[in-house]
């Protein structure tokens, strides 16, 4: 599942949040005056039957009523029923039922053909056993209609009003963590290798953006200093063993060309000139390193003809894939220019094939192709040999990493495991890319990009 970066995190909170509350304070605000309403209109009702009904007069047991009496007062409608239920006087919406039982001092809501009235009925004594009722009815469908309306307005303005906060929430949550964003850009450039002397640009507000900034620049200041001590201890101690690793293979060929040395010591000799000429190739890839780590000052780049340079190579290394019977396929597209140093492409490039015929398989096949894409040049050394098992292949780029030891020790008396991180070093240097795809049991396939001149 694809993660929500923390700027829609935070809006999708907030927002939420908001639209909760905003939703649960309307409800409430509605709930409420819709009582106050009910409660007000249920108060006048009452009231204007009391006031209504002072306009009876009971006497001797019976009663008077002016004959000039409204029936309709302030949105009310009132009626006049005798004891037993029968309308006397009075008036009554049309679509009120005409039937509803009487029921004494009771407030009551009242519904038909979609309207809705409050009604109130009150029951006045005179004389032994007589009495009248007055029914009051108010009609609270135009105060129903208006609540259904702000509801309905609220309901449409709601969506648009949470999407603007959304949007809004956006906008400021993006500002507010520009500064993360540039850090992660420019703490990405470092970490990749491309430049440890770049540093975090200091916010002048002191806040914990410029806490952050200056902890990361701190701990960058450390790293820097910690791969320049290894890249100078990496330097000097290739340095020192230079000499006596030369002095050695000079010693044992001397000592090899001796006729007084019988075959057996001769055999021992070879043994130590072998692992001094291994050594002797891991120092020149060590100092070779050091200067790639260097970076790109300490190397002159020139138009290269990369087409020409895969040519030789492949040329030069056809011996080796012979003794191994592996057929050397080339697919190359002439004339493929790129700005760069010669001596590192073709270590790249030897580095690359080499190992496809190291760990190529027997009567196998390698095919290198070169051609142009997107504007760039890019290569591919593929071999149908042991690949690499996934959980190695990220690290074969590391300085000494060498997959599954144990698998071949042919390979492993060859091999440096420096081969692949000066690729990837040399690389870099280029300004270019450089990946693997492999399966193991089916082969390997290097692929590299370089810019084009
Ligand atoms: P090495 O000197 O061991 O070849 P490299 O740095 O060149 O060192 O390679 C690192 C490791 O990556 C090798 O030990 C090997 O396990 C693996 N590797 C490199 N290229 C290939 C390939 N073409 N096929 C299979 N494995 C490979």
């Amino acid at each position: 599942m694809r993660r929500f970066s923390i700027k829609k995190r935070v809006t999708l909170w907030y927002t939420g949040m908001i639209a909760v509350v905003l939703a649960v304070v309307f409800a409430g605000v509605f709930i409420f005056i819709n009582q106050l309403e009910l409660s007000k209109t249920e108060e006048d009702l009452q009231g204007s039957v009391a006031d209504f009904a002072d306009e009876f007069e009971f006497q001797n047991g019976t009663y008077y009523l002016s004959s000039d009496v409204d029936y309709y007062d302030d949105g009310v409608m009132f009626c006049i029923y005798d004891q037993d239920g029968r309308l006397l006087h009075g008036s009554m919406p049309v679509e009120f039922p005409k039937n509803l039982k009487l029921r004494s001092h009771e407030v009551r809501n009242v519904k038909q053909g979609g309207k809705q009235w409050m009604v109130y009925d009150a029951a006045y004594q005179y004389g032994t056993g007589k009495a009248i009722w007055i029914r009051g009815i108010a009609s609270i469908h135009s105060m129903e209609q208006t609540m259904r309306m702000v509801m309905l307005a609220f309901a449409a303005v709601y969506p648009l009003l949470i999407l603007m906060i959304g949007v809004i929430g956006y906008i400021m949550t993006k500002k507010a963590l520009k500064p993360v964003d540039e850090i992660c850009t420019t703490a990405e450039e470092i970490s990749s290798g491309a430049d440890l002397s770049k540093r975090l640009l200091v916010p002048k507000t002191e806040d914990e953006m410029h806490q952050l900034t200056c902890t990361f620049n701190e701990m960058f200041d450390r790293l820097e200093a910690s791969f320049e001590d290894e890249k100078q201890f990496t330097s000097d101690v290739s340095h020192e063993l230079r000499t006596p690793v030369s002095v050695i293979i000079a010693e044992c060929e001397y000592a090899l060309e001796e006729d007084s040395i019988s075959e057996e010591q001769k055999q021992e000799i070879r043994i130590v000139l072998r692992q001094a000429k291994k050594m002797s190739e891991l120092i020149s890839q060590l100092l070779m390193i050091a200067r790639c780590e260097r970076g790109k000052e300490t190397f002159q780049f020139e138009a290269v003809d990369m087409s020409m340079l895969v040519e030789t190579t492949l040329e030069e290394l056809s011996g080796k894939a012979e003794e191994k019977k592996i057929h050397l396929l080339s697919e190359i597209e002439p004339g493929l220019m790129a700005a760069g140093d010669q001596m590192l492409l073709t270590r790249m490039l030897i580095n690359l094939v080499e190992n496809s015929i190291n760990y190529g398989k027997r009567n196998g096949i390698v095919k290198v192709s070169l051609f142009r894409e997107d504007g760039k040049i890019r290569g591919i050394v593929k071999d149908d040999g042991q690949g690499i098992k996934s959980e190695h292949l990220d690290k074969i780029w590391n300085r000494f990493y060498r997959a599954d030891r144990s698998r071949n020790t042919q390979n492993q008396e060859r091999g440096t495991g420096l081969g692949l991180s000066m690729v990837r070093w040399i690389v870099r240097i280029h300004e270019g890319q450089i990946w693997v795809k492999s399966r193991e049991g089916e082969g390997s396939e290097f692929i590299f990009e370089l810019k084009e001149m």
